[in-house]
């Protein structure tokens, strides 16, 4: 494979890659960047310049030599600008809004009213979003950059590129020109993802990339999965990668929304528990409201109620057994889990070691399974933004192969 990169693109490149660093370390110098990232101290010495003038970077003292000059230490200005990052469930979002680092300074959850009617749940998504930028907006400090962007994660198949929605499967909203209809309402420029991919890049970035290979689960109502293979988010030809939730796992088994039978998603989900409850002779929970539903099967739980721990149980041996099946193919470093099945971690996760154990093969019988950052999905979609503005990080475009 032949890859072609200009000037100005390998410019780019090598800028945000000294950009990355000094965000991943608290100090360096300009020295210690030549000799991690490879580059030659004259090119390292403008970028720095540069970044400098670009206020993204400052000169904070000396550090210690071990002789010759003392090395100028420099760090990451954090808060030169920020982005507000949105997570949007069925009936409720996330918005929080970060510095350049990932770091939340303002959070705020709020209830979105699920509507039958299309038109009307598009029209009150819009509304809500649009309040909760306005009041998330107030909370932002000055700074050189201000806001660079939005960050919206939604649950479903959407085009990074273009913001068009292509299916939400659980609202079933199909063929959406969201980011026409969202920026007709908000002036700051807005940028959507997956769910399941933003959860994956905030996983990744807070491991400061020191790992190449990553799967983060999102464990909600349904599962999705966003993977970063060898540092990038992966989508696959068609931007459908990772819909795990709808891979088989059991061959006659029930029948899912896609229209397939024994998906994943069906065994694995937070909507599986409730089967679960009852087929174990329990009465179906009654929720007044969707967003509480882990809590009330979470608290039955932890006040010993068995049915409900069978449930947990008999749901973290279907995770394993479709986490075996993504790490056997995969053989990823890391396996995250993030969404709301996340929380009852305690009753889930010696299940889906248990089972990991017996069908992951070799190495992958001890991989590294942990429970996701709180909000990742919306803390992924801001840091995806000040990756694409603030760091002008390489994209597809800059590099043919
Ligand atoms: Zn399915």
């Amino acid at each position: 494979m032949n890859i072609n990169v200009d000037a100005a693109a390998m410019r780019r490149i090598n800028r945000s890659t000294v950009l990355q660093l000094l965000r991943d370390n608290r100090t360096t110098s300009r020295i210690d960047i030549a000799q991690i990232t490879g580059l030659n101290k004259a090119t390292v010495s403008y970028i720095v310049d540069e970044l400098i003038k670009e206020q993204l970077v400052e000169e904070i003292g000396y550090g210690s030599s071990s002789g010759g000059r003392k090395p100028v230490l420099i760090k990451f200005n954090a808060n030169a600008a920020y982005a507000i990052g949105i997570d949007i469930q069925i009936s409720q979002m996330t918005t929080i809004v970060t510095n350049a680092r990932g770091d939340i300074i303002y959070k705020r959850n709020r209830r979105i009213r699920f509507h039958e009617e299309e038109t009307t749940y598009k029209a009150h998504m819009l509304d809500v979003i649009q309040s909760e930028v306005d009041t998330a907006t107030l909370s932002v400090p000055k700074s050189p950059y201000g806001i660079t962007g939005i960050g919206i994660a939604l649950p479903g198949i959407v085009n990074f590129k273009t913001g068009y929605v292509h299916y939400l499967p659980n609202v079933q909203i199909a063929n959406w020109d969201f980011l026409y209809d969202i920026q007709k309402k908000i002036s700051i420029p807005v940028y959507i993802d997956n769910d399941a991919n933003c959860g994956a890049w905030c996983e990744f970035s807070r491991r400061n990339n020191r790992l190449k290979n990553l799967i983060h689960l999102h464990v909600g109502i349904g599962i999705g999965a966003g993977l970063i293979l060898d540092g990038q988010i992966y989508r696959g030809k068609d931007g459908l990668a990772g819909e795990f939730g709808h891979m088989t796992i059991s061959a006659m088994g029930l029948e899912c929304a896609c229209g397939n039978y024994g998906c994943f998603e069906e065994y694995a989900s937070e909507r599986s528990l409730v089967r679960y409850i009852r087929e174990s002779g329990g009465e179906k929970p009654m929720i007044a409201d969707d967003s509480t539903l882990i809590d009330h099967l979470l608290y039955e739980a932890q006040h010993d109620n068995r049915v409900y721990i069978r449930a947990f149980h008999t749901l973290g041996q279907y995770l394993g057994i479709g986490i075996a099946n993504i790490v056997n193919g995969l053989n990823p470093d890391q396996v995250t889990i993030g969404g709301a099945i996340s929380r009852a971690a305690t009753f889930i996760l010696p299940e889906v070691e248990r089972v990991l154990h017996h069908r992951a093969i070799l190495a992958n019988k001890a991989i590294d399974l942990t429970i996701a950052t709180n909000d990742a999905a919306a803390i992924g979609a801001s840091l995806l933004v000040i990756d694409r503005t603030l760091f002008a990080m390489p994209t597809d475009a800059d590099i043919t192969t």
